[in-house]
């Protein structure tokens, strides 16, 4: 079968788990070759990615790569599609994963789809849209599919590849060296779950009614083991960092399970966490728009409702 690349995303050399979800869905179509581009590579990744079904690992490690920002990793992948031929090339729906697949398709004159939340025979990817009101059925018609797929649209299920490695050397270009990374500043990080990547994720909004309330929310979160988000009201309000602002102009989440307090459903609201497989509603105003879209709803005050159900899961632990 067809290779099929997907790009690694990785951080200090720890392999995301959208990678594994690539792999999977690239395995349904095709067969699965993980590019490795950036420092970092290890045994320890290469089991990884073998272990999800990567029959091929090409490993661009120089350390040059990871000092540019998205452009490198787009000579890359240009290299391998210009060498190898292959049927797509699937990459994470993130800000640096889209960027790649944009400069990729310009440099191999090809059609992108970005925020797939799945891919067919035939390359058709699904998009889901307008808040998640309409699902988009597209394909590219113009030279190699290059899709963006969203976190957590499949689940990733191991299915032991070949792993057999190919190092490739690439020489960048001066246009790849243009936007220098000066600094990396690590993220002061809890013990939750990074927001894009939970399997859980409960978010709180304008409903929490302030900063210092939202530590409910936030042990619902813990209880769960979940992440926490939060609507743009709350986050403008200064309640709740804006890095976890869940929406149109924050982060898109796609977990198996969304819990929404006090939030009302506003469409930029719910274009960034529509996709998530069970959705739980907590309102106090029966007629909330987000009800619509929730598989579970509770009319009632969340400041009752929130902590029972917080102490109900703990119990059960
Ligand atoms: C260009 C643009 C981009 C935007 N991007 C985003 C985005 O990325 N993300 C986003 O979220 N918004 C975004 N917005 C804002 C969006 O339109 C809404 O204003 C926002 O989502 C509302 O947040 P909310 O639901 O928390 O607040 P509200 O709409 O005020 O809703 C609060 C809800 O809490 C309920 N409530 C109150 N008290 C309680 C209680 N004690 N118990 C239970 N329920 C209670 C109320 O019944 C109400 O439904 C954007 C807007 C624009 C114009």
């Amino acid at each position: 079968m067809t290779e099929i690349l997907v790009l690694v995303d990785h951080v200090d050399g720890d392999v995301k788990k959208v990678t594994f979800e690539l792999l999977t869905l690239a395995r349904s179509l095709g067969t699965p070759a993980a590019v490795w581009a950036g420092p970092g590579y290890s045994d320890a990744a290469k089991a990884r990615l073998a272990e999800y079904g990567a029959e091929k690992i090409y490993i661009a490690d120089a350390d040059e790569i990871g000092d540019y920002v998205a452009a490198p990793k787009a000579e890359v992948l240009a290299h391998l599609v210009a060498e190898r031929s292959p049927a797509a090339v699937f990459l994470a729906a993130t800000g640096e994963g889209k960027e790649v697949a944009g400069r990729l398709a310009i440099k191999t004159d090809s059609g992108v789809i970005s925020d797939a939340v799945g891919v067919g025979e035939g390359f058709v990817a699904e998009q889901s849209i307008f808040g998640g009101g309409v699902n988009v059925h597209s394909r590219v018609t113009r030279g190699l599919p290059i899709i963006t797929v969203r976190p957590n649209s499949t689940a990733p299920v191991a299915a032991a590849g070949a792993g057999a490695e190919e190092k490739i050397e690439v020489a960048l270009s001066d246009a790849a060296r243009a936007a220098r990374i000066v600094e990396r500043v690590v993220q002061e990080k809890g013990g939750r779950p990074e927001l894009t990547e939970a399997a859980i994720v409960v978010s709180g909004g304008r409903g929490v009614g302030s900063g210092e309330n939202f530590a409910i929310i936030e042990r619902l979160a813990d209880s769960l083991g979940a992440a926490v988000g939060a609507s743009r009201a709350a986050t403008d309000a200064g309640w709740y960092p804006h890095q976890f602002q869940v929406g149109q102009t924050g982060k898109t989440v796609s977990p198996q399970l969304y819990i929404a307090a006090g939030i009302s459903g506003a469409i930029q609201h719910r274009a960034g966490m529509q996709t998530s497989k069970t959705i739980v509603v907590i309102n106090k105003d029966a007629e909330a728009p987000l009800f619509e879209v929730a598989d579970y709803g509770v009319v009632g005050d969340l400041f009752q409702i929130v902590p029972q159900l917080t102490e109900e899961i703990e119990k059960r632990r």
